[in-house]
């Protein structure tokens, strides 16, 4: 795999990481995603997708997303992105956009899909639309410094399929999830300056990277010819 234009050999990657800007708090996501050091740009048409190297869906309302990705034209551009391997975090309606089922959901809803899971829409009830609490993410978050985590009207995960993660639970249900390249949460990181989720999926994105930038030195070395890049 040869290198994208923007990143130099020898150097850690710098990885561009787009927000789909449809609608939601997209500013506050590129804000953290700057922060940790991507380049961090927001996304609406077809060909801002191209030289992305992964994308955050950001928290809004799932069913509107769903309808402005029809009329911005984004949608199958980023449905084919996605079944093709490229890095993806979800929070909150992005989590329901990743989700491959729905539950809750409008009729004629529709989610772009990938990551293996169910999710309930508005799922903690509507005593509860929003509320906050302290969790402990797997690999993110140590006993002694909990994530402050905010809810608004959020989903949980139902079921998830054999190849998804939990890293987090809250009143029982897993609101963290991740594969190895797609990460969802039912909460709302980009809000709060805790900037821990962002650096987890940045580092993710990049790793994903540097395992892409690796295989031509990994296969030059072989006798027996190229082996596929294991992502
Ligand atoms: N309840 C919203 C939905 O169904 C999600 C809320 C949020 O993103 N904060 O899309």
């Amino acid at each position: 795999m040869t290198a994208p234009a923007h990143l130099a050999p020898g150097e850690p990657p710098t990885p561009r990481i787009g927000v789909l800007a449809l609608q939601g708090d997209v500013r506050e996501h590129l804000a953290a995603l700057s922060r940790c050091g991507a380049d961090a740009v927001p996304v609406r048409r077809p060909g801002e997708l191209v030289d992305l190297d992964a994308i955050v869906l950001p928290g809004g309302e799932s069913t509107t997303i769903d309808k402005l990705s029809v009329i911005f034209e984004v949608r199958e551009p980023l449905i084919a992105r996605l079944r093709a391997g490229m890095p993806a975090y979800g929070s909150c309606a992005g989590m329901i956009m990743l989700a491959d089922r729905v539950l809750d959901g409008r009729p004629d809803q529709r989610s772009f899909g990938g990551l293996d899971v169910t999710v309930r829409r508005n799922a903690f009830g509507r005593q509860v639309d929003s509320f906050e609490d302290d969790l402990q993410l797997d690999g993110i978050t140590g006993p002694a410094a909990p994530f402050h985590a905010i809810f608004i009207r959020a989903p949980w995960v139902e079921a998830a399929g054999p190849g998804v993660r939990v890293l987090g639970t809250a009143a029982g249900h897993p609101v963290a999830v991740e594969t190895d390249t797609l990460l969802a949460t039912s909460f709302h990181p980009e809000v709060g300056g805790d900037d821990r989720v962002h650096a987890y999926f940045v580092a993710k994105v990049r790793a994903t990277l540097l395992a892409g930038l690796r295989a031509p030195a990994e296969d030059a070395d072989r006798a027996d010819g190229p082996v596929p890049a294991g992502r």
